[in-house]
């Protein structure tokens, strides 16, 4: 009596793509989507230490949309406000060892 199980292969990875080989340009800054507001655990592209980024805040374009918006808008008085809201401003992650810039996570 042969019993027939159902063969379940599982067929090879898809292979990654959308990663094109790192080069060792130094100035290369990746925007992505894949970052946010939280630090990310990743391996830092420059000096290879795994490494928790550090974010900070740096003004981007919905900051300058916003006081320019504000502005237009007659309050030039507190049109440079989104300039000390976090909330308005794109986040920068930075290696905790070599410091360098690894991506910026824009806003718009
Ligand atoms: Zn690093």
């Amino acid at each position: 009596m042969a019993e027939k199980t159902p063969l379940l292969q599982q067929g090879m990875p898809p292979p990654q793509q959308g990663l094109p080989p790192m080069t060792q340009a130094p100035a290369v800054v990746v925007v992505a989507n894949t970052f946010s507001e939280s630090p990310v655990s990743m391996t830092c592209p420059y000096c290879h230490t795994h490494i928790v980024t550090q974010t900070s805040y740096v003004a981007g374009t919905l900051t300058f949309l916003a006081a320019g918006g504000m502005f237009l808008f007659g309050m030039v008085c507190c049109f440079c406000v989104p300039f000390f809201l976090d909330g308005m401003k794109d986040i920068c992650h930075s290696c905790s060892s070599c410091g360098r810039v690894i991506a910026v996570h824009r806003r718009i």
